[in-house]
């Protein structure tokens, strides 16, 4: 059996309880170097066998995971944040059917939910957008057009934009040109939940590229954009308004 984790985004106290076991169980764990904070797997047992997926190839990984199978052992894929976003995960849950290997899938917190956390923000206000748009900026790998952030940002949404910190430069450009105020807040978190090594920014669409050349950051980025980012929000909410019912409770006025 192989399970496919989520490792959250780098805290290791925000692994899920399940994913915790898992990992204790686990003969083989792979895990993506490149991004899990390896202080995850203190959880191992000592004995697992541990792989770093950043120096493998799609056919190694598979490989080993075959190999784990064909002996009776139980597999953990090992990936950050959660496996369904950015993960790279559907080729090798692909791979797995046509060979028969059996696995299941246990989600993590993403590291667009830890950006939040570090920015004490929520992404979604009353009186604001309703909508959060997960994406990232078309580079070496490229985006279909009409998903492009020119098209995204039209919507004024927040945008939490993943994978795209080296063209900081191209996003701001683009968002103005779709109507962005030079003056939309944005922020950047570093290592979100990492101990010791968060990092936040915040600034304006007209001096984030800045701030950030000189925090030398290149890396484990998110890029958060909008107005969720302003110091207050503009309306209550329903949810706790008095003269509001839901289900849980009547109003009162
Ligand atoms: N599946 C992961 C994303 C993998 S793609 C998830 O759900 O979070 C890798 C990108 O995720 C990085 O380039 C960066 O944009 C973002 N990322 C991952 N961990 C992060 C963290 N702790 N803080 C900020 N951004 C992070």
């Amino acid at each position: 059996m192989v399970h496919i984790v989520g490792a959250g985004p780098g805290d290791p106290e925000l692994l899920t309880i399940k994913a915790q076991r898992l990992l204790s169980e686990a003969d083989v764990v792979i895990y993506a170097g490149s991004l899990v904070n390896e202080e995850i797997l203190k959880f191992c047992k000592p004995d697992a066998e541990i792989y770093n997926s950043a120096q493998m190839m799609l056919e190694e990984i598979l490989h080993v995971m075959a190999w784990a199978e064909k002996a009776g052992k139980t597999t953990v894929r090992l990936h950050t944040g959660d496996p369904s976003i950015y993960g790279a995960v559907q080729e090798q849950m692909d791979a797995m059917k046509e060979r028969g290997i059996e696995f299941d899938v246990t989600p993590g917190v993403s590291s667009f939910l830890a950006a939040a956390a570090a920015l004490k923000k929520e992404y979604t206000i009353p009186g604001g957008t309703q909508t959060i748009i997960i994406t990232r900026r078309g580079g070496r790998t490229p985006v279909p057009d009409n998903e492009s952030l020119k098209k995204l940002a039209q919507h004024q949404t927040t945008l939490c934009i993943f994978l795209s910190i080296n063209l900081l430069d191209d996003i701001k450009r683009d968002l103005m040109s779709a109507g962005f105020k030079s003056s939309t807040p944005v922020a950047v978190v570093y290592k979100a939940s990492w101990p010791g090594e968060e990092v936040i920014i915040k600034g304006r669409l007209d001096n984030i590229v800045q701030q950030v050349k000189e925090s030398n950051i290149d890396r484990t980025a998110m890029i958060i954009v909008g107005h969720c980012l302003d110091n207050k929000s503009t309306q209550k909410s329903n949810l706790y308004s008095p003269n509001f019912s839901h289900m849980f409770r009547q109003a009162r006025f």
